[in-house]
């Protein structure tokens, strides 16, 4: 059974991750949002810049794991949501796991580079993770990205 109350929590805070992606997009980045909720609140909010900073690790996740923790004043994030309009990486689960993120969110699955295909086993032990959130949303975003810079 899905429990609709957090069907619709979830869909309010990825539609909060779209708006960042949305921002990455009119920056020239690859349009992926994320953001961290803890107890109903939105802690941090990031998008990919890798171009902007030219930094091929600053992925929407690495950014709002760090917003987190400096937020909170700790590094784990046990309470906390990570919400991402597409699948984590192999590196950016890996950086989920050592922050101890509780529970992950993500849109649309990444076949190529998602993590469940390099290193499934990376987050943290007691984390849960849900997938398909505004899943058709945030791969539309993605796909349009990659048609206009043909
Ligand atoms: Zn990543």
């Amino acid at each position: 059974m899905v429990d609709e109350t957090q069907q619709r929590i979830d869909e309010a805070f990825m539609q909060k991750a779209i708006f960042e992606a949305q921002k990455a997009a009119e920056a020239g980045e690859v349009p992926i949002g994320a953001v961290v909720v803890c107890r109903g609140k939105i802690i941090s909010r990031a998008h990919n810049l890798t171009e902007t900073l030219h930094d091929v690790t600053a992925h929407a996740e690495m950014q709002a794991i760090t917003a987190a923790a400096d937020s909170l004043g700790g590094k784990y994030l046990p309470d906390c949501t990570l919400y991402v309009t597409v699948e984590p990486c192999s590196m950016c689960a890996a950086a989920l796991g050592w922050a101890q993120m509780g529970r992950i969110v993500y849109g649309t699955p990444d076949e190529k580079r998602g993590y469940r295909r390099y290193a499934p086993r990376v987050l943290h032990p007691k984390a849960t993770v849900t997938q398909g959130v505004l899943a058709e949303e945030c791969r539309q975003l993605m796909q349009q990205f990659f048609q206009q810079r043909r």
